[in-house]
């Protein structure tokens, strides 16, 4: 049976998300969780701040003392951040309040120490006002970061650093999220050497190292399981214990070469691969499967291909299984910096850097678009998105990027 055409990038991006749901939630530390999505709603049970307070330096009043200005009133007190103030301000008083301060009882508003003139007299002195100041102005409410009882953040809500402050704020140092999504990155080649080894005539399993490094960016756990030499026994060995992990990445040998033992080994292992080919540039050769419930990834073996791939298909899995809904990236617009022309039915996807020029966002690619060399990949910003059907672009024209994970 010949082959099926090779499967257009968001089909492909459909077929591996459409039944991958989150990993079982555990207990986590807040500082592990950056970037998981929340598997159940979180409570507040702190009102946080507890009190009404001051946003500003100032002076706390009433602000029926303050329809007018200028007014002068009795400075009766000073409260700190951190102090809990006792004396009430009463009617033509003032207490100085310096940010963040609770508001003393009686006061209803704080007027900011530059629209005021200190003025001397008995005790603390006098306070001059040359403004208005309206009820609750620059006061905050009691609350504003959470109100004890109610949800403070729902499933589904994908932890950032904000939002793992507000959880720390409630005294919580764990959550719940997806446990780590453990995977298994297998390399092949009679080429390949470990970059611990001398090469000796031999090049670095480089990818390898790179996929371990995004897994981790993107929640998992990396275990690199070695290189398999270029022989089917060997291939279906190291595959074979990488099918005991949540998700299996191998590398090169996926193409039909006639050492590409990839595919032979992955269909005796019994892996129901979904497809074998995808219509893009860099990219083409690469599989996915399922074996039970872990997930495989052929990944084609040139370095930025196999980046670019895990960009595409594999960093999606790998954030919906730590809880993310909306695992994609919307793309962002710019302008292509040159011409491109191309002849195939594949997209292709562009190294380029993204920068501001004359007041619009402008994609100039790398020099080298090379797949062979990971150098191709350096200080690379987005992918630009050469469509499909799409033959040329103009210099100018409005172009699709999507940001890559990759970065510093
Ligand atoms: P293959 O898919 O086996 O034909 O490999 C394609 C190209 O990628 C060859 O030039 C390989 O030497 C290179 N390559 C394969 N695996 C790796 C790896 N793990 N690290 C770096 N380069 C690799
Ligand atoms: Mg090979």
């Amino acid at each position: 049976m010949p082959d099926p055409a090779p499967l257009p990038a968001t089909e492909a991006q459909e077929r591996i998300l459409h039944d991958l749901a989150p990993l079982p939630e555990v207990w986590t530390a807040l500082d592990e969780a950056l970037g998981f999505g929340l598997t159940s709603d979180v409570l507040a049970t702190r009102t946080q701040p507890p009190w009404d307070n001051s946003a500003m330096d100032g002076y706390a009043l009433r602000s029926a003392d303050a329809v007018r200005a200028p007014v002068s009133l009795r400075v009766v007190g000073v409260v700190h951040a951190g102090d809990q103030p006792t004396r009430e301000v009463g009617p033509g008083e003032a207490i100085r309040i310096m940010t963040g301060a609770p508001m003393p009882p009686g006061a209803d508003a704080v007027i900011m120490q530059e629209r005021t003139r200190a003025l001397p007299g008995e005790g603390l002195g006098v306070v001059e006002l040359q403004e208005t100041v309206r009820v609750r102005q620059n006061v905050r409410d009691a609350g504003e970061d959470a109100r004890a009882g109610e949800v403070l953040l729902s499933a589904g809500t994908v932890l950032g650093i904000p939002e793992l402050a507000l959880l720390a704020g409630q005294g919580l140092a764990s959550v719940r999220v997806p446990r780590r999504p453990r995977v298994a990155i297998v390399s092949t080649g009679d080429e390949l050497c470990r970059p611990d080894e001398e090469p000796g005539g031999r090049i670095v399993d480089t990818n390898s190292v790179a996929l371990a490094l995004g897994v981790r960016r993107a929640g998992g756990t990396p275990y690199v399981l070695g290189i398999a030499r270029d022989r089917i026994e060997d291939v279906e060995a190291l595959i074979r214990q990488a099918l005991e992990y949540d998700v299996v990445l191998t590398s090169a040998g996926a193409s039909v070469g006639e050492h590409d033992h990839v595919r032979p080994a992955l269909e005796r292992l019994g892996v129901a691969v979904d497809f074998w080919r995808v219509a893009i540039r860099p990219g083409k050769p690469l599989a996915f499967g399922r074996h039970g419930r872990t997930r495989v990834f052929a990944l084609p073996g040139n370095p930025t291909s196999s980046l670019v791939t895990f960009e595409l298909f594999v960093r999606p899995a790998l954030l919906r299984l730590v809880g993310r809904r909306a695992p994609l990236p919307p793309p962002v617009q710019a302008r292509s910096g040159v011409d491109l022309k191309k002849n195939n039915q594949l997209a292709h996807y562009i190294r380029v850097v993204l920068s501001w020029q004359g007041g619009e966002p402008w994609a100039d690619p790398l020099p080298t678009q090379t797949s062979g060399a990971v150098r191709s990949a350096v200080s690379a910003t987005h992918l630009l998105h050469f469509p499909m059907d799409a033959m040329s672009v103009r210099r100018g024209d409005p172009v699709q990027l999507l940001p890559v994970g990759w970065g510093p």
